[in-house]
């Protein structure tokens, strides 16, 4: 039998040497007593392996020096000993998917080294059919007296069954049963891996997460079977766009990362981020049924943006919430300038707390103008916060923040209350919009607020407009019909406000009974120059809701010919600088008393497009000396750099933009202070409207670079700076 040649191995000591096994192969025992009871032990071990191999839990094998088996217990299969002569590695390979994580050296390495296998689970690939058999595999290898390698010898054992489940339980938990990508668990651990393997060589790896606009409104309007559908199509298509650039997983509930292993180029992963927000906004059928939804998408990039999991988590969310608030459907690169943007908000959010207590809160009130005889005709509430030490904070910065913190609600409470006690007092034929968020609309207890705040102030109901924007829609259908209901039931009328801004769907105007629609101001503020496209959306509104019974007002009317064009274009109602900025109440208690309730146009003819000059600090390197200058304009391939003298055209130039972003450039341009440069490569779009560089040097560099210069003689100044004032300088 050939387990005598196994058992052999295995029972050979180190100090047995080639004439040990004659004797212990000696099947008569015809030595000495010594070796007779030598004899006896062989037997009684080789009974033992006889049964263990019959008994089928395992079975033994062995190879030659070569890597051949030469041994296989006949248990091990059908046709076992056919596979004596083949190579090990012929027949078994190693599990590319591996659960363990174990993936660690490749098996042929493994054996070519020599190297002792311990229960290593490989799949039997010399099986015939589809017969899967996965086996656990053991062995040693073997020397002979001179040291010299003669084979592995070692047992095995079946392990198919409970090795598919372990893969099945593996794979649930690494990956998202709904869409098929991987789910957060995975993510996580893949992040720290490729986190950790780069860290060394300070190698990058670009960190997307995203997040879809508007998927709670299919689902809550299209049913939660719908929005499972939804999520598969996105991932679908999130794998299409994405290919083998990077591994995408879903986060939980609309939230996905793609982690991008080696990408630093900011270019490329601008390009690849608005292709992904372009392709998931595509329309989805669904049941026969269309849905349309967003995406919002923001980028960090390890080791600049953090190199850690959670600092670059951080970044990336901290880029995605920049990219929300600047308007969704966009993505945004992380910069420092978002942090501390976060913690200016979160210092607002504090000092918002007080603010109600400490009465820095007030309401001032613009009046909206009947164009055919310039009669006020009603006045819209709006919040103005005069900071202790601040001064005056916009409520375009602090109403995002309290609606974030839920601090709206209490808020808001007060400026409905107080507008309609200071509008009570004013004449019958004058009007109060109010401002409602969407978070306090939400609130189960805002129709009651509403209808106390009349009742408290004896304002009749159809003198107050709730000026609501779609944000409302974005919840439960029949919540929203409710409120709805209930409010035209208080009598009170309602606003579309905003519109044309958002995603204007008619049908929201269809299904809600709104009195009125405000224009949203972003139409005026071109309609007057070459773009004809706002001058007829403007018309088309209008045209729109006059067909459906509702009043309009169009916003932010500031000069003549604006106001001639939404003339022209049918408006009746306008609320502009043109006619009045909002104002404290007891200005406009002033002109009640007067009763000076007409408002003669005011401003200048013709409507100017504000251009915001770029005032940006930069540094100039240029042969080893850092010299202080000031940007002016910046495009994508040069800018204006002002703050040098006597540069001469065709000079190379180290742009220093900040933050690790060094543009290489050659000045094209030079007069006076001012220089013009282009950049070796064109910068790319940041996602917010700006510009940056697509590399960066990466922190550990900037590092030693400035520890270089630091250090290092201060190279040769050839130019002299000159100072610049800027606009900010001027305050
Ligand atoms: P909104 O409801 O669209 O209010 C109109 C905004 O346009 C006001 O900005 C107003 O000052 C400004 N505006 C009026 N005429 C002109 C013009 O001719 N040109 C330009 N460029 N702007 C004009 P404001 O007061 O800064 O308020 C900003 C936003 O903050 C409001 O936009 C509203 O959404 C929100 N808000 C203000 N007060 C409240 C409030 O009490 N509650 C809530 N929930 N939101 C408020
Ligand atoms: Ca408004
Ligand atoms: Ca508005």
């Amino acid at each position: 039998m050939v387990v005598r040649g196994i058992l052999k191995g295995l029972a050979r000591s180190p100090t047995q040497g080639r004439s040990g096994d004659k004797a212990l192969l000696s099947p008569t025992g015809s030595a000495s007593v010594r070796h007779s009871s030598a004899n006896s032990d062989m037997l009684a071990r080789q009974a033992v392996l006889d049964e263990f191999e019959q008994a089928g839990f395992s079975w033994l094998w062995s190879t030659d020096s070569e890597g051949r088996l030469s041994y296989i217990s006949p248990g091990a299969m059908a046709k076992a000993p056919a596979l004596v002569g083949k190579l090990l590695t012929s027949v078994i390979e190693t599990d590319p998917e591996n659960p363990d994580e174990r993936s660690g050296r490749p098996l042929t390495f493994q054996i070519s080294a020599h190297c002792r296998i311990s229960d290593l689970v490989v799949r039997f690939t010399g099986a015939a059919g589809n017969d899967l058999r996965w086996w656990a595999l053991s062995g040693q290898p073997y020397m002979l007296p001179d040291g010299t390698f003669a084979g592995y010898r070692g047992f095995a054992r079946d392990v198919t069954s409970e090795y598919r489940r372990k893969r099945e339980d593996s794979r649930a938990a690494a990956f998202d049963s709904l869409t098929g990508l991987f789910n957060r668990h995975r993510m996580t651990g893949r992040l720290d891996a490729v986190l950790a393997a780069f860290r060394p060589t300070g190698q990058c790896c670009g960190l997307m997460m995203m997040d879809l606009d508007r998927f709670k409104h299919v689902n809550d309007t299209m049913g939660h079977p719908a929005g499972d559908e939804l999520l598969r199509q996105v991932a679908d298509r999130l794998r299409t766009v994405v290919g083998d650039r990077g591994e995408i997983g879903r986060m939980g509930g609309d939230e996905f990362q793609i982690i991008m292993p080696n990408f630093d180029d900011r270019g490329q992963m601008g390009e690849l981020a608005a292709k992904l927000i372009q392709m998931v906004s595509q329309p989805y059928a669904i049941d026969g049924k269309r849905a349309v939804i967003g995406a919002s998408l923001g980028i960090a990039v390890a080791p600049h943006d953090g190199d850690t999991r959670e600092a670059l988590v951080a970044s990336a969310d901290l880029a995605l919430y920049a990219a929300k608030n600047g308007g969704r459907g966009q993505f945004r690169f992380f910069s420092s300038e978002l942090q501390d943007e976060a913690m200016e908000r979160s210092v607002l959010n504090h000092d918002l707390r007080e603010a109600l207590v400490r009465e820095e809160l007030e309401l001032h009130y613009q009046p909206v103008v009947r164009i055919d005889d310039n009669m006020v005709v009603g006045f819209e509430a709006l919040m103005r916060w005069n900071h202790s030490e601040r001064g005056a904070i916009s409520p375009s910065v602090f109403i995002p923040i309290a609606e974030e913190s839920n601090l709206i609600v209490p808020l808001g409470d007060w400026a409905l209350r107080q507008a309609c006690t200071d509008a009570a007092k004013w004449p019958q034929s004058v009007r109060l919009g109010v401002n409602i968020s969407s978070v306090q609309f939400a609130n189960p207890s805002f129709v009651a607020t509403v209808a106390d705040a009349l009742e408290q102030s004896g304002l009749e109901p159809q003198r107050l407009e709730l000026e609501l924007t779609e944000n409302v829609f974005m919840r439960d259908t029949e919540l929203v019909d409710e409120a709805f209901a209930a409010l035209k039931g208080l009598g009170v009328r309602l606003a579309l406000d905003d519109f044309g801004s958002g995603y204007s769907s008619l049908r929201y105007l269809q299904s809600a009974p709104f009195d009125t629609l405000k224009v949203d101001r972003s139409f005026v503020a071109t309609c007057a120059a070459d773009d004809q496209n706002s001058a007829k959306i403007i018309s088309a509104i209008i045209g729109l809701a006059d067909a459906l019974g509702m009043e309009t007002t169009v916003e932010g009317v500031e000069a003549f010919d604006q106001l001639e064009v939404v003339r022209d274009r049918g408006a009746k109602q306008v609320q502009g600088h043109i006619f009045a900025n909002a104002i404290p109440v007891v200005e406009v208690n002033r002109h009640m008393e007067s009763g000076a309730l007409k408002i003669e146009p005011n401003g200048p003819s013709r409507h100017r497009i504000e251009r915001r000059a770029v005032f940006r600090r930069v540094g100039i390197i240029h042969d080893d000396h850092r010299y202080e200058a000031v940007m002016r304009d910046l495009s994508r391939v040069g800018a204006r750099i002002d703050g040098l003298l006597g540069v001469p055209v065709g000079t190379n130039l180290v742009v220093d933009l900040g933050g690790g972003q060094l543009a290489v450039s050659v000045v094209t341009r030079s007069q006076g202070p001012v220089i013009g440069v282009e950049f070796e490569t064109p910068l790319t779009s940041d996602g917010a409207g700006g510009l940056c560089t697509r590399h960066r040097l990466s922190p550990m560099m900037l590092a030693v670079a400035n520890a270089a210069s630091e250090a290092a003689p201060k190279g040769r100044q050839q130019f002299m700076e000159v100072a610049v004032r800027g606009s900010r300088d001027h305050g």
